[in-house]
């Protein structure tokens, strides 16, 4: 029988029998970063509120719809993170990092985001993220490398079918020209409410809207690329010839937009052709003007969060099995109290030199015990009765083959580890 509570709406468990799965691939995206020169970095899983608000904007779905908030007892506000970028530069403009040591300051954290979004496959309100952020330097070698990162994690674990989406948002010199020519577009589209007061606010979004109401009637918009000015245009052209000697294939994109406010110039996204509709594994992109937006100096800097969940969902579909989780080499079966005490010391000591063991628990007899020994997994069962331990010997017994030899006690941890070598 099931308890009375189930998880969360738009959350789920991770059992052991995914869970090496998702270690896998939480270890798989952070390695690249961990050889390129990333710090690991954790920040609290809730903060102000107005960092989000600020940082990654209100016009996005993400803070106005979708944010996890609380009032606490001494009456902050807060909110779960809904992502991590902003976290990260708090952190790092807190701790100086920034002023104590080269830039960029190159981090990647991993850890679980909030949004109250309506569930599906995919989409959930608790999943998991690596990302990396490179803080305080504009150099297009930079995004690149963020992007090729990105690219050898996924090839790392075998996945084959995902494209990387690549596009300019343009800067602070002709993004705001762009964004008046797209806003008078806009304003001569019959658009719900919602909608035109987006449209207001941040028009860029309104390029993201997946509704084929919507975008029907942006056929005919003006586009950022016709915009770009000669500088964005000469950096893009260069993130683009580093991505291309590098091997990395990538798709122009121009309505790439993303659901976040602060991106300047490169945004990019990796999507899965094998998800259907929630098909974005990772996304990313520079946030020039973020620091001056929570308050801090401008420090032009990159960045991109990949998402363990779907990247499961993707090995999954591709029919990629990762290795399992091993189970213990070693599973031991005392006959009798006596020999519990020796066989339980034995365990202790097998795991204490690096050999995986676990023991029956639980006073079963022989036979389930023997059951429970091949349930296990284990390559080996250990097993003992008061003659064998009156002897100095324990019973060795392959479970794939069904041999049993006897081995002298103070010999086992040695011939275990040969055998298992
Ligand atoms: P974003 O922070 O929106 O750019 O998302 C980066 C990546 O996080 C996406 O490409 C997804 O893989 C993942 N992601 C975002 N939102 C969700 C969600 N609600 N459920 C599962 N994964 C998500």
């Amino acid at each position: 029988m099931s308890s009375s509570f189930q998880a969360p709406k738009g959350t789920y468990d991770i059992l052991p029998a995914e869970a090496a799965t998702v270690l896998a691939v939480r270890e798989a995206l952070a390695a690249p970063l961990r050889r390129a020169g990333y710090g690991y970095i954790e920040t609290p899983v809730f903060e102000d509120i107005n960092l989000f608000s600020r940082g990654v904007g209100e016009s996005t779905d993400i803070v106005s719809k979708e944010m996890f908030t609380l009032t606490t007892l001494g009456g902050d506000n807060l909110a779960l993170r809904p992502e991590g970028t902003a976290s990260v530069l708090r952190a790092t403009l807190e701790a100086n990092l920034h002023r104590v040591g080269n830039l960029p300051v190159k981090l990647w954290y991993s850890g679980s985001q909030y949004r109250y979004e309506k569930p599906q496959k995919g989409r959930y309100r608790q999943f998991w993220q690596v990302g990396a952020e490179a803080i305080g330097a504009e150099d297009p070698a930079l995004d690149a490398e963020l992007i090729i990162l990105a690219f050898d994690a996924y090839r790392s674990l075998g996945l084959r079918d995902f494209r990387i989406l690549l596009n300019s948002l343009g800067d602070k010199q002709c993004r705001p020209v762009y964004r008046a020519a797209l806003q008078e577009f806009l304003r001569g589209l019959d658009l719900d409410a919602d909608t035109v007061r987006r449209a207001e606010i941040n028009p860029l979004r309104v390029l993201d809207d997946k509704r084929p109401e919507v975008q029907k009637q942006l056929v005919g918009a003006p586009m950022l690329v016709d915009y770009l000015c000669e500088d964005c245009k000469a950096y893009h052209e260069q993130v683009r010839a580093v991505l291309t000697d590098a091997g990395v294939a990538f798709e122009d994109d121009t309505k790439l937009v993303r659901g976040l406010d602060y991106y300047t110039r490169t945004t990019f996204e990796f999507v899965h052709d094998g998800l259907g509709s929630q098909s974005a594994v990772g996304g990313g992109g520079r946030y020039d003007g973020l620091s001056e937006m929570i308050g801090g100096p401008a420090l032009p800097s990159v960045g991109w969060a990949l998402g363990v969940d779907r990247t499961v969902l993707a090995l999954e579909v591709e029919g990629i099995e990762l290795p399992g989780a091993a189970a213990s080499d070693v599973f031991a079966v005392p006959l009798g109290e006596q020999a519990r005490t020796v066989l339980f010391r034995t365990v202790t000591e097998l795991r204490r030199a690096g050999v995986s063991a676990d023991i029956v628990f639980g006073g079963k007899g022989l036979k389930a015990a023997m059951k429970a020994a091949d349930r296990s997994g284990a390559r080996y069962a250990l097993v003992a009765g008061d003659r064998d331990l009156a002897d100095d010997l324990v019973q060795l017994k392959d479970l794939t083959t069904g041999d049993q030899t006897p081995v002298a006690l103070d010999a086992l941890v040695t011939t275990l580890k040969e055998k298992l070598s």
